[in-house]
């Protein structure tokens, strides 16, 4: 196969890599936007794992998994746990992790052992090298041009020498690091919060495989300060994989497990959790395991959750610590929350997050991508790509999409520089809905109508209640006037995309102007549409509500509330069928309607509590 031909006349790209303890990635700004770079398989996460094997290359990723069940003691991973310190300064724990041993050398520095005959050793600097290699690699082949250049994550709190090994292991692998970025920060700039006012507030809830992070950060003069971490680099998903293999081999009444035993039914293990994020339960495989004999359970959410309970708790606790410390600095209290980390990925997980601090994660990203496109990100600012693209294309017109009721709801708006990049999250507006249609526009109506219609997707969904479905929809324009819509079940992670060439910024200025002449000649009569529209919504949201309350609960009402209720009611319906269309009117009629039933939904949930007790 011939290899693409290399070029370093191409501008000097810089690349951004998230060196991670279980998985690694490597992303680049492309065309304004940062992506995740995949190799030959399609694969954009690469575990960290390194297999050596005498007389030959290291392997790096997926196949040095698999060769660890064959080599299990030339096999290295989460080396991450020993770059930059030193032999003494390792805990038992240190000693017990792989299935390779740690010497010292004469200086105090970790040797890993990588052939049991030879008793040869590297260094957690080559290994890490290796993995760094592999990323340059895969950059390369997708880029088709030499890479020479990274800027690369650690977690928050580093020291010094676990950075400048960091660094060391990046130059063995022929890159130089232009930046090492703390994960966190890389996770928030993914998130696009470099843009939120000064002063916000973030807490970055990482959960990986092997660690457990959490850094609050505040931003100052658009960069992010790192104002208080704590973290367990003993806590992640391993741990849960751990207590699941635990509990099956109790169930089968298993005893002592061999390693080869051990490995098989922990890979099952990691392979059921991930599969209960989607499905509420799964079986547990293992063919021939022991005597010939095989072994196969069924592990239900509730059994996993009772597992996993536990676990999550002490990542409460942690949390709890790193907010007190903040505040004690006198920082604010913590207003946006993101998750990074394969393990945020568990709907418990975000459930529990929510139940305790009352923070509402947003999704727009891959949690265990988030890190890596930061990274990208940074990378993409340092060698010019995002920051010093020449900002003199606006976009003409607003772009959004359709909304409940036929209105438009604007995503990017008319006059914004481009590239420019914007989201906002929708869910279904009817019960059992199971699809939704995204309808792009462009223009300045109120109404959907009035403007432009550029393209259509539709994004499927489950069906449920009303409001339960998440779609995340993020408009990105790139310097070359394209328009890419990505819609994304964030329930699913699955993606959606549209691309609309040129007619986004590209647009005849008569016609501009046009739409703007009517944008503003119907501007009386399009607010009231608007606010009509939002307002009938709010009375069919209202009206059925009410009639079943009074269903229910209306025989404990003394007579005159109810006639008062029933009179409200009456209004709003009224004013819903006048052809008049009075919007100020059917707004007051819902608040006095919205008043009148305070009383009466209070006994609704009272009742609701009734039932339970
Ligand atoms: P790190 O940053 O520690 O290198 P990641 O953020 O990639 O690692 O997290 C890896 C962990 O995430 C593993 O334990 C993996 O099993 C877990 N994980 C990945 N996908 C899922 C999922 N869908 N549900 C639950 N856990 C998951
Ligand atoms: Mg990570």
């Amino acid at each position: 196969m011939a290899a693409p031909p290399m070029s370093t006349s191409k501008e000097e790209i810089i690349i951004g890599i998230d060196l991670g303890t279980t998985n690694s990635l490597v992303g680049v700004v492309e065309s304004g936007f940062p992506i995740i770079l995949a190799d030959e398989n399609g694969d954009r996460i690469q575990p960290s794992a390194v297999a050596f094997r005498p007389g030959e290359d290291p392997v790096v990723g997926k196949p040095a998994l698999r060769a660890r069940e064959l080599a299990p003691e030339s096999t290295i991973t989460s080396v991450k746990r020993f770059m930059g310190r030193s032999f003494s300064q390792l805990t038992a724990e240190d000693h017990e992790d792989g299935s390779f041993s740690l010497q010292a050398t004469e200086s105090d520095q970790i040797g890993i052992q990588i052939d049991p005959t030879t008793q040869a050793t590297v260094s957690p600097e080559l290994v890490s090298s290796e993995i760094l290699k592999h990323l340059k690699q895969i950059a390369e082949n997708a880029l088709e041009q030499e890479v020479n250049r990274a800027v690369v994550t650690v977690p928050a709190y580093f020291n010094n020498s676990q950075r400048e090994a960091t660094k060391r292991a990046a130059e063995m692998a022929g890159l130089v690091v232009e930046r090492i970025l703390n994960e966190p920060t890389a996770a928030a700039l993914a998130y696009g919060l470099d843009k939120l006012d000064e002063n916000q507030v973030i807490a970055v809830y990482d959960f990986g495989g092997g660690t457990f992070d959490l850094s609050v950060l505040q931003l100052k003069e658009g960069i992010f300060e790192v104002v208080a971490t704590a973290g367990d680099t003993r806590l992640g998903g391993d741990d849960i994989d751990s207590a699941i293999a635990q509990w099956a081999a109790d169930q089968w009444n298993l005893g002592e497990l061999n390693p080869e035993e051990s490995s098989r039914l922990l890979s099952e293990a990691r392979k059921a959790k991930e599969a209960l994020s989607e499905a509420e339960a799964t079986d547990l495989r293992l063919p021939f395991f022991r005597d010939g004999e095989s072994y196969e359970i069924e592990i239900t959410r509730d059994s996993f959750h009772r597992l996993l309970l536990p676990l999550i708790e002490r990542t409460r606790l942690i949390c709890q610590r790193a907010f007190a410390e903040a505040e004690n600095k006198g920082v604010p209290t913590v207003q946006h929350l993101i998750l990074v980390g394969g393990s945020t990925r568990i709907p418990l997980v975000r459930e529990k997050l929510k139940e305790w601090f009352g923070l509402e994660p947003n999704l727009s990203q891959h949690p265990d991508e988030a890190v890596g496109l930061g990274a990208a990100i940074q990378a993409g600012m340092l060698c010019g790509r995002v920051r010093s693209v020449i900002l003199v294309d606006v976009t003409p017109l607003s772009l959004g999409i359709e909304t409940f009721g036929g209105l438009m709801n604007v995503i990017i708006p008319r006059n914004s520089t481009i590239p420019a990049k914007a989201g906002e999250l929708f869910t279904n507006a009817v019960a059992q809905q199971d699809a939704m249609a995204i309808r792009v526009l462009q223009g300045e109506r109120e109404m959907a109508k009035d403007n432009w219609l550029l393209g259509e997707i539709s994004v499927p969904f489950t069906p449920g209640p009303k409001g339960s479905a998440r779609v995340g929809v993020q408009f990105a324009i790139n310097e070359n006037g394209i328009l890419e819509v990505l819609a994304r079940d964030t329930e699913t992670g699955e993606d959606h995309l549209l691309a609309i060439e040129n007619s986004a910024v590209d647009v005849d200025d008569e016609e501009v102007e046009k739409m703007i002449g009517e944008s503003i000649d119907y501007a009386f009569e399009d607010m009231n549409e608007r606010v009509w529209t939002e307002a009938r919504f709010k009375s069919e949201e209202l009206l059925p509500a009410v009639s079943d309350a009074l269903q229910q609960v209306g025989d404990t009402l003394p007579e005159e509330d109810r006639e008062a209720i029933e009179a409200a009611a009456e209004a709003v319906r009224k004013l819903l069928e006048s052809p008049e269309k009075d919007a100020q009117a059917l707004k007051e009629a819902n608040r006095m309607l919205d008043q009148q039933t305070e009383t009466l939904a209070a006994l609704v949930i009272e009742a609701a509590f009734g039932d339970l007790s």
